[in-house]
């Protein structure tokens, strides 16, 4: 029942119909819970509540299904935008960024002249860029761009999906990159992904620990509590430095664990969505949850 739910939800994801709808209509289904408004004036307003909180933010201007040069080109843009926006507001925070906004389904050259612009503005302002990973179609490309990038940039890192049975190997080449780890959000095929959660789960752990032991940053983006405690008790048996890692969850989701980590002393991050092309993002986020269902039944009959 539950694969039928996630299968329901992805499919949903990707229908760029909807998708293109729901950017005309505005939010609704109370997505607005879970993405900071459609501005970057409304997005740096949640930064800046979380920073004094003493919570740092990475933040995602949201795109999918880019297409054409001029969108990409205006989602680059506005990136930048925001990254000024970030420098000026002198806030605690970094950037995600998905490279399908930037044109790679276009062009990899032509994104690649993109991504070169976004991480200089970057640069420039000492802002860490972290390219999210998407679906497996995508993900030998991204590495590849990533791997070009980083003989220039040092402010640059990606995402590891523990569903993936190369991600332990990958790890390997990206020993000395700061890296986002992460369940995985897409549905893949059994050839490439472990199917079964138990196994994703115990792949994230060992993938995890070992990423602890080593010397690059690494960002543990999960909301799952047994996950999270075994990690806080590998790094105190193990005596490792809190700086070398910190947890992240995504904007709106167990809001109390993500202050109650952040008062223990660890660092914190809150990735936080922001735009107006919110659809694919929440029916990935329903995807992984059904039970984010109730609150948009609440939304619907409560408010
Ligand atoms: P799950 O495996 O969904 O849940 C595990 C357990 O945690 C549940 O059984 C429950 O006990 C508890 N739990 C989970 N959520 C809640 C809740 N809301 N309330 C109460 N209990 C809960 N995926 C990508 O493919 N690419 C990316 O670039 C990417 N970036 C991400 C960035 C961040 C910061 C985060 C947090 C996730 C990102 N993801 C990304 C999504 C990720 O791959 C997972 O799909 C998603 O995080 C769900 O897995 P989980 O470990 O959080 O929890």
């Amino acid at each position: 029942m539950a694969n039928v739910a996630r299968d329901f939800f992805i499919g949903l994801s990707n229908n760029q119909f909807l998708n293109t709808r729901a950017k005309k209509w505005g939010f609704f289904l109370g997505a607005d819970k879970f993405v900071a408004g459609t501005t970057i004036q409304s997005v740096m307003k949640a930064v800046k509540e979380l920073n004094a909180r003493g919570i740092s933010c990475t933040l995602d201007n949201l795109g999918e299904f880019v297409s054409d040069k001029t969108e990409a080109s205006q989602a680059k843009d506005k990136i930048i935008t925001l990254l000024e926006a970030i420098h000026q507001e002198n806030v605690d925070c970094h950037l995600s960024v998905k490279l399908t906004q930037l044109g790679m389904d276009i062009d990899q050259n032509y994104c690649m002249v993109n991504i070169r612009e976004v991480l200089d503005a970057a640069n420039k302002y000492g802002i860490f860029v972290n390219i999210d990973m998407e679906d497996y179609a995508h993900y030998e490309q991204t590495l590849d761009i990533l791997s070009v990038l980083r003989r220039d940039y040092d402010n640059v890192g990606t995402v590891i999906q523990s569903y993936l049975f190369r991600a332990e190997d990958d790890l390997q080449d990206l020993q000395d990159v700061r890296i986002r780890l992460v369940k995985g959000a897409y549905k893949e095929s059994a050839e490439v992904a472990y199917p079964d959660k138990q196994a994703i789960d115990r792949n994230f752990v060992t993938l995890a620990k070992q990423r602890l032991l080593g010397s690059a940053f690494t960002s543990i983006a999960t909301h799952d509590h047994h996950i999270i405690d075994e990690l806080k008790a590998f790094v105190a048996e193990n005596h490792l430095d809190n700086d070398q890692f910190e947890f992240q969850m995504l904007y709106g989701f167990r809001n109390d664990l993500q202050q109650k980590l952040a008062n223990e002393g660890y660092h914190f991050c809150t990735y936080i969505p922001f735009g107006d092309d919110w659809f694919g993002y929440f029916m990935r986020r329903l995807a992984e949850r059904p039970q984010n269902m109730n609150l948009i039944v609440k939304d619907v009959f409560y408010t």
